[in-house]
């Protein structure tokens, strides 16, 4: 669905990564990870098109749709729930009723008791569970997500984890940042980290975050050698 090829991303001198490579193909769960400033969510806005990468392509299977769910959320707080997500809706060729209903069915999957409650009224980990329903809402075929986990409380990832199971009518192919190492091994079947401990970027593994743990360590013990 998507194919990065040899991407490469530097802000003045700082070069954030060189030479990335990734696919995701259907059914892929992957998880990012990496420290604070390695470059993650610049990763996923070039890979949305939303930031410019300096060499490399991002190929995307033709048709296929993507949605974002950026590290902070733009929404309009002195508006409902209920409007914030029809607007996100409004480049979809649907009649309102219709619309609103896949509103309120997304709100009650998240349990949002009134959705006519205005966005700056939420808490931070409900503001999130919307920001969450939003990328959902448009039945995106890779769903692309910028820590989801953060300000979520034990029953909100719970609630994520199960939304992203593929029961329930949930996503199966998604790419994820996340510092979450329990979600991760929960979520994901596949994790890569951008660090620039590896010369080429990215550290990749197939097989889940336990794995990738173990991989790592072997690779970094056979560096020090
Ligand atoms: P975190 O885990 O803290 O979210 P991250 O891995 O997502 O970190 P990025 O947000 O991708 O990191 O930022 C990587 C680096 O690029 C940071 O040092 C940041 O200051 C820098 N950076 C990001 N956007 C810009 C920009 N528009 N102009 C200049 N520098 C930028
Ligand atoms: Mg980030």
């Amino acid at each position: 669905l998507v194919n990065c090829q040899s991407l490469s991303k530097s802000f003045g001198a700082q070069v954030l990564f060189n030479d990335i490579n990734l696919v995701v193909s259907e059914g892929d769960r992957i998880g990012i990870v990496g420290p604070n400033g390695s470059g993650k969510s610049t990763l996923l806005k070039i890979i949305c098109g939303l930031e410019e990468q300096d060499s490399g392509e991002v190929l995307l299977k033709k048709h296929a749709r993507l949605s974002y769910l950026a590290q902070a959320d733009l929404f309009d707080d002195s508006r409902s729930i209920s409007e914030n997500l029809l607007a996100s809706l409004h480049a979809e060729e649907l009649e309102e009723s219709e619309k609103f209903n896949l509103v309120l069915t997304i709100l009650s999957r998240a349990e949002f008791e009134d959705p006519e409650t205005p966005v700056g009224r939420l808490s931070g980990g409900w503001r999130k569970r919307l920001a969450i329903c939003r990328a959902l809402l448009v039945a995106p075929d890779v769903l692309v997500m910028d820590e989801p986990t953060n300000h979520l409380d034990i029953e909100g990832i719970l609630w994520l984890e199960k939304m992203l199971s593929g029961r329930s009518g949930g996503l199966e192919t998604f790419l994820l940042v996340s510092h979450d190492r329990h979600f991760l091994e929960n979520c994901t079947n596949r994790v890569v980290e951008l660090s620039s401990v590896y010369p080429e970027g990215l550290f990749q593994v197939k097989g889940n975050y336990s794995r990738f743990l173990q991989e790592r360590d072997h690779f970094l013990a056979g560096q020090l050698r």
